[in-house]
């Protein structure tokens, strides 16, 4: 076996398929948007670990978009299998303080731009599609009720077509993700941060 040989990608996304999803990220508020071939994510176990670790995650537990209600690396795996592409996005921002209504304000934008092009992408036929985005839909969403209803009364979510799991639960190394979308961190981290999303086509 030739060890140059290039890596397989999967047979490419249509043109249009892409651009319309690059521009969807990017008109509901990316940043930047890529697209680039599923095995590219690197999923590791103990990562996922880390939310139930010492210190525990604040939000471990808190719904079902975390961890231990989240399937984990295991189920992520068979869907990067199923899913050949995924769309990478970045959003940049100043940085605002944790627990501040900014924060919640840009994370909840975050959900709503992986979601708006997992929805886009079940519309053009990619029915595996499925998005990811950071930090917990209880923290994001629902701050102001006691509990998740779905977790304390079986009932329906209060933002089924936004909330979306966080990449951390399922182990998913976002800073391999930033390398293969070929982003480097902002350089002066002290004027600008950033959050990243996911959504496997
Ligand atoms: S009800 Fe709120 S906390 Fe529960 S899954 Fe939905 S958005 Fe998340």
């Amino acid at each position: 076996m030739n060890s140059d040989a290039s890596p397989a990608y999967p047979a490419p996304l249509p043109n249009e398929d892409a651009d319309h999803f690059i521009r969807t990220a990017i008109n509901l508020g990316a940043t930047e948007a890529v697209i680039i071939p599923s095995s590219q994510i690197m999923v590791e176990d103990y990562l996922a670990e880390l939310c139930n670790g010492k210190p525990v995650c604040p939000n471990y537990g808190l719904s079902p978009s975390c961890p231990p209600h989240v399937p984990g690396p295991s189920a992520f795996r068979l869907w990067q299998n199923k899913s050949p592409w995924c769309v990478v996005i970045r959003m940049d921002f100043p940085p605002v303080g944790p627990l501040t209504q900014d924060h919640r304000d840009l994370g909840h934008l975050l959900h709503e731009i992986v979601s708006g092009v997992e929805h886009d992408a079940v519309i053009r036929g990619y029915t595996h599609a499925k998005s990811f985005a950071g930090g917990s839909c209880k923290h994001l969403f629902c701050y102001d009720f006691g509990s998740c209803r779905v977790l304390s009364e079986n009932g329906p979510c209060r933002n089924p077509d936004t909330a979306r799991p966080s990449m951390s639960g399922f182990g998913i190394n976002v800073a391999r993700l930033m390398a293969s979308a070929q982003w480097k961190k902002p350089p002066d981290s002290t004027s600008m941060s950033w959050l990243a999303g996911l959504v496997l086509l």
